[in-house]
């Protein structure tokens, strides 16, 4: 190939094997950059603080499965049934190491030895798990589970909590899972709710001084169920029923 020289020469250089090894390594390097996930549309470039844009990878259903994912495991034990359920939430850790980092769940299992249940368990677990893959919000599934009310009746939790359903119960679990990784709130009483509802108790408890050793519930026995946080907690103070663990009051 012939090169035609236009311009004086003023500085020349030899070629050396080693140069030639140099520059082939630097256009290796400038390969097209592979981006691990999301096609567009799946991603949102997004301007920090400090004006520079990120891109934010967020829920989507082609997301692939990582080949390791955290998770924990609850365990369900209902009078209503001799076998134990597990249930299994697995999440997704999105945009590690940023500020956008973000944990969210991405699959759910449910085992027992309790074959009577078989069918609406993997139908149920492929629909949530459907669900937490298609990203958004995915809290209205604890109130969807948790209203879901059994025909030949509910059940008692240790503790005094009334479970109106299995299926309830995993919309708790479910919840206390949202809870710990952080999309959903806990639902807690204030500092001044709080005190006032020790309080109650602590006279309650001082009036009534016969205790039962056997008793499971932490919660005065004879008290009546609350309609607010299903938890048999209600007793009469000073005119008022009131519960002692919501604080829910009604005077009448
Ligand atoms: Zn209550």
């Amino acid at each position: 190939m012939a090169i035609k020289i236009e311009r004086k020469i003023v500085k020349y250089a030899v070629q050396k094997p080693e140069d030639k090894a140099a520059a082939k390594a630097a256009a290796e390097d400038k390969t097209p950059e592979v981006k691990p996930m999301a096609p567009a549309g799946e991603s949102e470039e997004v301007r920090d603080k400090s004006g520079r844009t990120a891109k934010v990878i967020r829920m989507h259903e082609k997301l692939e499965r990582p080949e390791m994912l955290i998770g924990q495991t609850y365990k369900i034990k209902t009078p209503i049934s001799d076998h134990a359920m597990y249930v299994t939430i697995n999440d997704i850790l999105l945009n590690e190491g940023t500020e956008y980092e973000q944990r969210r769940p991405f699959e759910i299992f449910i085992n027992s030895k309790n074959l009577d249940h078989y069918q609406w368990i993997v139908a149920l677990t492929r629909i949530i798990s459907a669900v937490f893959r298609k990203g958004g919000d995915v809290t209205f599934l604890v109130d969807e589970l948790k209203a879901v009310f059994d025909p030949r009746g509910g059940y008692w939790q240790p503790g005094g909590k009334f479970m109106p359903s299995i299926i309830a119960e995993l919309g708790h679990v479910i919840e206390k899972h949202l809870q710990a990784i952080g999309l959903m709130r806990k639902s807690q009483l204030d500092s001044h709710q709080q005190k006032l509802v020790d309080e109650k108790r602590a006279e309650f408890e001082a009036r009534t001084k016969q205790t039962d050793a056997f008793a499971k519930t932490h919660f005065p026995e004879g008290a009546q169920l609350c309609a607010r946080c299903s938890t048999a907690a209600v007793v009469m103070m000073d005119g008022c029923m009131t519960c002692l663990n919501c604080g829910d009051s009604k005077c009448g």
